[in-house]
């Protein structure tokens, strides 16, 4: 599949809302852009469930059909949708240069909308047993958890929509929140506090996973920050539902990031470099999104995104 001969108007790392709003516009605008989908294809709506905030669902929309949508109406309008994972980028050739394993692909211009991928702990217990009773995505494994005890790890939105969902299939979810108080919005805590199947750990750090010899998790040991107590909580999965590290390292000493590792952004979606800005390089959604994160705001970015690559084109006559 190699590009080596061809440039392309623009390239669009990423297939979440963001990618695929901007490869909509980008497509529009007969550019016939390049979407690259990476290891997590759709990004984080294909893992969730009733995205009930997106304006012109009254009933709410699955994440998964709402990706789904979006491909085909970029695909409608000429988007070339392709399975690659990027190893390495040069964004000081011009036309910028993406290496895909032994290809090379040449660009003009570059919009990353690479998203966020789950946080995890980090403890080598929890690693040691990711598949085997710990998981990242309710969605993906939830019926594994049919009739047992679990735990949600986190105390924001993404916890307590996990907490609801796994409600489901497992006779009793924890929530264990290593703080006192919750980052989640009202409405979503009230649904999680008001359900008969929930109940709550505060000021809880997970310490280990236990199992990790059998292969199968069996317990968590805890403990209680404030009191130093320590015990164990018989589980048989554990989600974590802790957040997300922005995809945005390959890109380190090229692009401007911030202390967290998101791209720093001017005016929405452009992108500095040594607080110069980099003239055909824009970034939209989770990647350069530390405060809102939402699939509106996404697609809002995407759009912006796109919209800047073709006047940046227009301004390169083509
Ligand atoms: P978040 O709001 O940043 O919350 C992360 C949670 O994980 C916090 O409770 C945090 O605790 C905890 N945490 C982080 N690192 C931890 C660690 N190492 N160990 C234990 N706990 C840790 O992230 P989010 O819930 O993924 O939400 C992100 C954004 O997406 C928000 O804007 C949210 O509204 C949105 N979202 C919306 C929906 C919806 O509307 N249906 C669903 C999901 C997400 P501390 O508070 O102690 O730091």
């Amino acid at each position: 599949m190699s590009d080596q001969n061809t440039v392309r108007d623009t390239v669009i790392l990423g297939s979440g809302c963001s990618g695929l709003t901007a490869a909509i516009y980008a497509a529009r605008s007969n550019l016939k852009p390049l979407v690259l989908e990476g290891h997590e294809p759709g990004g984080q709506l294909s893992i969730t469930t009733l995205v009930e905030n997106f304006p012109g669902w009254p009933d709410g929309v699955q994440g998964p059909e709402l990706i789904e949508n979006m491909k085909k109406q970029a695909a409608r309008f000429g988007a070339e949708i392709r399975m690659a994972h990027l190893t390495s980028v040069d964004l000081t050739k011009s036309p910028f240069e993406l290496t895909v394993g032994k290809d090379i692909i040449l660009t003009r211009s570059l919009i990353i909308a690479s998203g966020a991928s789950a946080r995890w702990l980090g403890l080598p217990s929890e690693q040691a047993l990711i598949g085997f009773g710990v998981s990242s995505c309710a969605t993906c494994d939830g019926f594994f958890a049919s009739g047992k005890e679990i735990a949600v790890i986190g105390g924001g939105d993404s916890a307590m929509e996990e907490a609801l969902f796994l409600t489901r299939f497992a006779t009793k979810v924890t929530i264990i929140n290593r703080s006192e108080n919750f980052r989640a919005s009202r409405i979503m805590l009230e649904r999680a506090i008001a359900h008969p199947q929930i109940e709550f750990l505060h000021n809880t750090l997970v310490e280990e996973a236990i199992g990790v010899e059998e292969k199968d998790l069996k317990g968590l040991k805890l403990q209680n920050r404030k009191t130093g107590e320590r015990w164990t909580l018989p589980v048989s999965f554990m989600f974590l539902g802790i957040g997300h590290i922005p995809n945005a390292s390959m890109f380190k000493g090229q692009i401007d990031l911030d202390g967290d590792g998101y791209i720093k952004t001017e005016h929405n979606v452009f992108c500095t470099n040594q607080g110069i800005q980099l003239h055909g390089v824009y970034a939209c959604g989770d990647v350069q999104d530390r405060r809102y994160r939402q699939a509106i705001t996404a697609a809002g970015t995407g759009c912006m995104a796109a919209l800047e690559v073709e006047k940046y084109l227009e301004e390169l006559g083509r």
